[in-house]
């Protein structure tokens, strides 16, 4: 059973890891069930969170509350349309981190900007 759990976790984590395309759990569940059709949608959201809690995956919500995991942790911005709820990367280049926080003695671990507003494809309509 617990060999069986990690191989469920690891094929969700490598179709994570093998798109860019910011993914819902439901797009990553019928992906995953190609290659296990015993997979649950549950063992899916379950595995996410996870993930996510491990630092090894990125979750991110949509204006219509709908939630997007990114596997690549690196620190990078997203940018997120309201209108077709499409998640952008945003360039991975270090980000300057608020000298408030670091001349207080803080230390950032991860940074996660999530800029809202209308894409370029649909400002166009
Ligand atoms: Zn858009
Ligand atoms: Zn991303």
């Amino acid at each position: 059973m617990q060999i069986r759990y990690s191989r469920q976790r690891e094929l969700i984590r490598e179709i994570l890891m093998s798109t860019k395309s910011h993914p819902t759990a439901e797009w990553i569940y019928e992906k995953a069930r190609e290659q296990d059709p015993t997979l649950s949608l549950g063992t899916v959201y379950r595995n996410l969170k996870f993930l996510c809690e491990q630092g090894e995956a990125i979750a991110l919500e949509t204006a219509d509350k709908c939630i997007h995991f990114d596997g690549n942790i690196n620190n990078h911005r997203h940018f997120i349309c309201n209108e077709c709820g499409r998640v952008y990367d945003l360039s991975e280049s270090e980000v300057e981190k608020p000298c408030e926080l670091t001349n207080a003695g803080f230390t950032v671990e991860r940074e996660s900007c999530v800029y809202y507003g209308v894409c370029a494809k649909c400002n166009q309509n």
